[in-house]
């Protein structure tokens, strides 16, 4: 990458900070601090990398997308995080988002359906030195059992429901975040809560267009 195109993406990294997160509402100084860290350049192919701050989704491989950084910060703000937390994340796609988890989290958890898109993000998730991130190849619908309970779950691919799965990997007191939707494309950001007595509570967030969950609780393939 030249010189110049290193300074205009650390202009546009500031822009999307100041008018696309903070600009739209992002408070938490943790998610705002991990925006700012992790080089989303890193996670695209390289014709794509001069528009890594622009404020929108970006087509990866494998017909997929990597989600416009304001929803990531918005996602990642829902889950309420301290730090200290397990997280799962269900959709790794280029591995951004586990990247901006892994500096809010204290180990994250992802899974991914398409073996290239798991084995290049775990490549690149390494090489760029995240190392409380492991990726797994499987079917996220089903969550992944061995690791839980998770504090927080996120899922970056919208759900004809709420995976019940998932719910049993939530610990009290933990959080799951989801877009859900009876169209494959147009889904409401929801809130699982599990409250410390195993109840559980929805909130709905906002609407949203995500790529579908395809797998066993899943859409069909
Ligand atoms: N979080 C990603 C990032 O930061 O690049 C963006 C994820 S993209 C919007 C959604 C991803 O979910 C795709 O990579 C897709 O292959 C994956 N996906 C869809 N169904 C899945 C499933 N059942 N299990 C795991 N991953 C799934």
């Amino acid at each position: 990458m030249t010189s110049d195109l290193k300074r205009e993406l650390m202009a546009r990294k500031e822009r999307m900070l100041t008018d696309h997160l903070a600009g739209r509402g992002i408070r938490d100084g943790a998610v705002l601090k991990a925006m700012r860290e992790v080089p989303r350049e890193s996670f695209l192919p390289p014709e794509m990398k001069f528009l890594a701050y622009e404020d929108g989704p970006l087509l990866i491989q494998e017909g997929q997308t990597i989600s416009q950084p304001y929803i990531v910060a918005y996602m990642i703000e829902a889950l309420e995080l301290g730090g200290a937390e397990r997280v799962l994340e269900i959709g790794t796609g280029s591995g951004y988002a586990a990247a901006v988890l892994s500096l809010c989290a204290a180990e994250v958890f992802t899974v991914e359906r398409l073996s290239y898109l798991a084995c290049s993000a775990e490549e690149r998730l390494r090489e760029l030195g995240y190392r409380n991130v492991t990726v797994h190849l499987g079917d996220g619908t089903l969550g992944w059992p061995e690791h839980a309970p998770y504090d927080g779950i996120v899922v970056t691919a919208g759900a004809p429901e709420v995976p019940d799965t998932l719910l049993e990997q939530l610990a009290p007191g933990g959080r799951l975040v989801i877009p859900v939707g009876r169209s494959q494309h147009l889904q409401e950001l929801v809130r699982v809560r599990r409250l410390d007595g195993g109840e559980l509570r929805y909130e709905e967030l906002c609407g949203v267009r995500f790529v579908p969950l395809i797998g066993a609780k899943g859409w069909g393939d």
